[in-house]
């Protein structure tokens, strides 16, 4: 079976696919990943506010490490993700506030990687 090298989660918003696109060709990447996408990306897997999509990416991580024998989860947020905006409903929003949803997701990955994958590379990027 072929190596491949990554999972890609990233965000459904279709401002940013060929960004996302874009980013991980400048990375040698084009043919070499999985791609995994969902509202807010990392906020859409760990987020409270999304509980019912966590465990579908976990799954769906657990059969590309076996399938694709990849080694590495890429995590690509978004700046003004309509996702982050919806887990502050009703508050004031804004961008340090945006910031903070995007680490916490990155953290709450990190945290659940060390229990479930702890051999996985991890690697997080946030586009603008
Ligand atoms: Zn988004």
């Amino acid at each position: 079976m072929k190596k491949y090298e990554a999972m890609v989660l990233s965000c459904i918003d279709p401002r940013f696919q060929s960004k996302v696109y874009k980013y991980l060709e400048s990375e040698k990447l084009t043919g070499k990943y999985s791609s995994f996408a969902i509202a807010g990306a990392a906020i859409g897997v760990t987020h409270k506010r999304f509980k019912k999509w966590h465990s579908t990416f976990w799954d769906n991580l657990g059969i590309s490490i076996k399938l694709h024998k990849i080694n590495k989860l890429i995590v690509i947020n978004h700046k003004d993700c309509g996702a982050a905006k919806i887990t502050f409903k009703g508050r004031n929003f804004n961008s340090k506030i945006e910031n903070e949803v995007h680490q916490k997701s990155f953290f709450d990955i990190k945290k659940d990687l060390k229990k479930r994958f702890p051999d996985l590379e991890v690697k997080f990027k946030i586009l603008s």
